[in-house]
């Protein structure tokens, strides 16, 4: 047994990095940070150093980390019971299914472990459903960001994760996000199955997809007969200020993805099924051992409480409000050239390629930043984050930003 007061806890930091770098494939450019713990806005590091984290594990933890809410809900139902085959019938699972359903105003739930199965669902319901119409293509974004499975990759409008996992799913055309008139005519080449895509694309940088393009993408699809798939896997829970982003801009999709925050931290993923699409699969159509299982299940149902609490959509406006205050004071510095939000959700250029610069100093300060690329930060805090945690963000950023800037 290795517990935390076992051999594993004697492991000294070095050799957890000599582990970490001759055992686990390198699929990730690791910040210098070992995590040991976390707590509402902050993770401690193995130095005993405690982090403002604006990552968030990339929109995971919107409530924070270990929210005693969802941790209780996991501690009890954890001694009741852990897993048991969708053959048979959970309670947190059906409860989970109809509150999910009632903030999406109607749907069916199927329950996975991670975005990108959730993703791979919904395409798998485009296909199933239009392999009788004749139609077989789905449009994309550019830019977008939908997994790293074999056709959630092939929904991924980013050649250069693609190119060395080619051939890729086939089918898939990929469109500038925001031309209606591209848009309008990848529908009229003809055989539409469904148009997907991210309300705001989180991996891109925080960029907004127009609610007008996403209107016109909805009307285009009815009148193709092809499914609206929305990926709500970083903007749902919350984060864009409504319980899905797509309720923002007055939407009536017909599947939605989620995972990420659903579950609080635990993996889950959720899609959920309305309208057209709601009556495509069948039994033995798709399924997943661990899906929606009693534990995950009752970690989302916490999180469920914690979405619904009064006011907190104001909240977040507020707070967004208050951090894209500090973003502009950078494009006024001359800092920065773009600032983009919708909630909690938000991204800014910078005029230099600085970005990941400015990620490492903040760690030096205690601070835990993303950057999206060499120009782009994207910020991720909690919903429930202090006024005072965002302006020592906002400080730091104008210390450094103008400073790094300025310099050049
Ligand atoms: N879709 C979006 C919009 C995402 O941001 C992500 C992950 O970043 C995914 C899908 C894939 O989710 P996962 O990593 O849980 O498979």
């Amino acid at each position: 047994m290795s517990g935390a007061d076992g051999p594993a806890a004697a492991v000294e930091d070095s050799q957890v990095w000599d582990m970490d770098r001759g055992y686990v494939l390198p699929t990730y450019a690791r910040q210098p940070l070992e995590v040991v713990a976390g707590r509402g806005s902050e993770v401690q590091g193995a130095d005993g150093r405690w982090y403002l984290d604006f990552v968030m594990g990339i929109s995971v933890n919107n409530f924070g980390h270990c929210h005693p809410h969802v941790v209780k809900a996991v501690r009890d139902q954890v001694g009741r019971l852990v897993s048991c085959s969708n053959l048979y019938l959970t309670a947190p699972q059906a409860r989970l299914a109809a509150r999910l359903s009632v903030h999406a105003e109607g749907g069916k739930v199927f329950f996975c472990n991670s975005g990108a199965e959730a993703n791979e669902a919904a395409i798998k319901i485009a296909r199933k459903r239009a392999q009788s119409r004749g139609q077989e293509r789905i449009i994309a974004l550019q830019e977008a960001f939908h997994g790293r499975t074999m056709a959630t990759l092939s929904a991924t409008g980013q050649p250069g994760k693609q190119k060395p996992f080619a051939p890729l799913l086939p089918g898939f055309t990929h469109v500038p996000a925001n031309d209606v008139e591209v848009l309008r005519a990848a529908f009229a080449s003809g055989g539409v199955a469904a148009f997907m895509a991210e309300p705001v694309q989180g991996e891109a940088g925080a960029k907004i997809v127009a609610p007008e393009y996403l209107q016109e993408a909805e009307r285009l699809c009815r009148s193709a007969d092809a499914l609206l798939i929305l990926d709500e896997v970083q903007t749902g829970m919350g984060r864009c200020g409504s319980p899905f982003a797509y309720q923002r801009y007055g939407l009536d999709p017909d599947v939605v993805t989620l995972a990420k925050s659903l579950a609080g931290g635990l993996p889950m993923g959720a899609l959920i099924a309305r309208n057209e699409a709601e009556g495509v699969l069948e039994a033995g159509d798709h399924g997943s051992t661990f899906g929606g299982g009693p534990v995950v299940a009752a970690a989302a149902l916490a999180m469920l409480d914690l979405l619904e609490q009064p006011g907190l959509f104001e909240e977040v406006e507020e707070r967004g409000q208050r951090l894209e205050g500090w973003l502009l004071k950078l494009v006024e510095a001359g800092a920065a050239k773009e600032v983009r939000r919708l909630g909690l959700l938000a991204g800014v250029d910078v005029v230099q390629p600085v970005a990941k610069e400015v990620v490492a100093a903040g760690l030096t300060k205690g601070i835990l930043l993303n950057a999206t690329s060499d120009v782009t930060l994207r910020f991720l805090p909690p919903l429930t984050v202090a006024e005072s945690d965002i302006d020592r963000v906002g400080l730091f950023l104008q210390d450094e930003l103008v400073e790094r800037c300025g310099k050049r």
